[in-house]
């Protein structure tokens, strides 16, 4: 018998990533419209010859496991933080294609910030907004697309304007932000929106590959669950009770002006994204070629990703450290990354840094056990030695740190070396008491001479330039700390 209808080339054959037996069918309920939408970005996909080098980003919510099932590169985002994700592929992967794919209670409630402010940076990314007026896979709550009147678990007597206010509809707000390139409202709710929602994904999707910019499809689309009603009523219930209220059409295309743009993140390319070298220009920092390092003594290579953390209290210039270091690192060709944590209190409360420094690319800003540890206070010694892997470095200011023997004895069956500097008292020595982190930096080089202490020097110049005083101050704690 002839097969005329097949599975798209965009899903695998097998959902071999689904638990259980069925590795056929999906995880959605009958009439659902997530299988519909699926199955035109999986087609769409293939026909524009974009899915080897596609990211499908799966989002909390009922396509949750949406990376069961389409065959290309496949990340499961946090709730609502799909296209900060979306965003962070595409700067590491600009010649790669990302998809980010949202429900309601996803993209216009726990995620309404990612959402605007990726489309307001122009991401050139494609984001395909499923709207079914309702919380899908947490049971029917109220979204902030659920209609006037309709009832959900969470107002069972229907929204109402007063109390929960009118619903929110993302496609026009979307479209009122200058940078987005193509944004457009589409239905599922009988054959020929389908087609017509087919058209606007392929649309989305090549102005993508084309470099143009920041697309948005959002889908009206059936819960026929959480709308108790039928598979085959949930598009008569679209009609009924959704286009009324969300116009279909485009509300944004200025596809046209796009293409004549240059520059831009929009058509940032690979070969000229992200490269040390570029990095450094633009942070400032000369090049490999003017800088002083050439004339200087050796020094140790980074062969790995070093990780360092970096802790203490808010004030001790823990996250400024992690950023000197990352500068050295970059000046020096390497690459780096600093993920800040703060307390809830700028000053006095805590506060840490990691900072991965790396001859390659970087897996990830974050990590558990750290090579190197800067504890500037006892609670982060306390917190943060016992993460510190085998032949590590850590680095304690012992002005107000104090290591029991028992504990350093413990230090050196774990192959650890305890580097202590009295970094209060030698900062104060220096005349600023703010810079122990200065002090201590000396002594990491001093210890670890993975960059040499004159390219440190014109850190310091450039951050504090026409402040004569601080200068003298920061390169006179440094100077201490690496001769202590
Ligand atoms: S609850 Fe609704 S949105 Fe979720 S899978 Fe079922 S029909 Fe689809």
């Amino acid at each position: 018998m002839k097969k005329i209808f097949k599975k798209s080339d965009g899903f695998y054959d097998t959902f071999f990533r689904k638990p259980g037996d069925d590795k056929q069918s999906t995880t959605y309920c009958s009439g659902c419209g997530h299988g519909i939408v699926h199955k035109l970005v999986a087609e769409a996909l293939v026909d524009l010859d974009m899915l080897d080098k596609t990211t499908f980003i799966s989002p909390v919510g009922c396509s949750v496991f949406a990376y069961y099932y389409f065959k290309c590169g496949n990340i499961e985002a946090a709730h609502g933080r799909a296209p900060a994700v979306a965003t962070g592929i595409k700067r590491a992967l600009p010649e790669s294609y990302v998809v980010s794919y949202q429900g309601d209670g996803d993209l216009a409630a726990i995620g309404t910030a990612e959402i605007i402010h990726a489309a307001n940076r122009g991401e050139n990314i494609t984001v395909i907004f499923v709207n079914n007026a309702v919380y899908g896979m947490t049971g029917g709550q109220m979204a902030p697309t659920t209609l006037i009147d309709q009832k959900t678990t969470t107002t069972p007597r229907g929204r109402s304007r007063e109390n929960e206010g009118m619903p929110i509809k993302v496609a026009e707000l979307i479209a009122t932000l200058p940078a987005p390139v193509y944004v457009e409202r589409t239905s599922l709710h009988d054959i020929s929106h389908i087609m017509k929602t087919r058209l606007a994904i392929r649309k989305a999707l090549r102005f993508q590959k084309e470099g143009k910019g920041f697309t948005l499809i959002e889908v009206l689309s059936q819960c026929p669950t959480n709308w108790k009603v039928k598979p085959d009523q949930a598009g008569e219930w679209i009609k009924k009770h959704m286009l009324p209220y969300y116009d279909l059409g485009v509300f944004r295309d200025t596809s046209r002006e796009a293409e004549q743009r240059t520059g831009g993140p929009m058509n940032r390319k690979a070969s000229d994204h992200l490269k040390p070298g570029k990095l450094m220009e633009k942070i400032g920092i000369k090049s490999e070629s003017e800088s002083l390092h050439s004339s200087f003594s050796e020094k140790m290579t980074i062969d790995h990703e070093l990780k360092i953390r970096i802790a203490g209290f808010g004030g001790q210039g823990v996250l400024y450290l992690g950023q000197i270091l990352c500068q050295l690192a970059l000046k020096n060709e390497y690459r780096a990354t600093w993920f800040p944590a703060y307390g809830p209190a700028m000053r006095g409360g805590t506060a840490n840094c990691s900072v991965v420094l790396s001859n390659r690319e970087i897996a990830s800003p974050i990590f558990s056990m750290s090579d190197i540890l800067v504890a500037m206070n006892q609670p982060s010694f306390d917190k943060f030695s016992p993460f510190v892997s085998p032949d590590g470095y850590l680095f304690c200011n012992s002005s107000i740190i104090s290591v029991e023997p028992d504990y350093e004895a413990e230090l050196r069956d774990r192959r650890i070396k305890l580097v202590s500097i009295e970094a209060t008292s030698l900062a104060e020595e220096a005349g600023f008491s703010f810079s122990s982190n200065i002090v201590i930096l000396g002594k990491i080089l001093k210890t670890l001479p993975y960059f040499h202490k004159e390219d440190v020097f014109s850190l310091i110049k450039r951050k504090f330039r026409n402040k004569e005083k601080l200068i003298q101050f920061n390169v006179k704690a440094f100077t201490l700390g690496f001769e202590a």
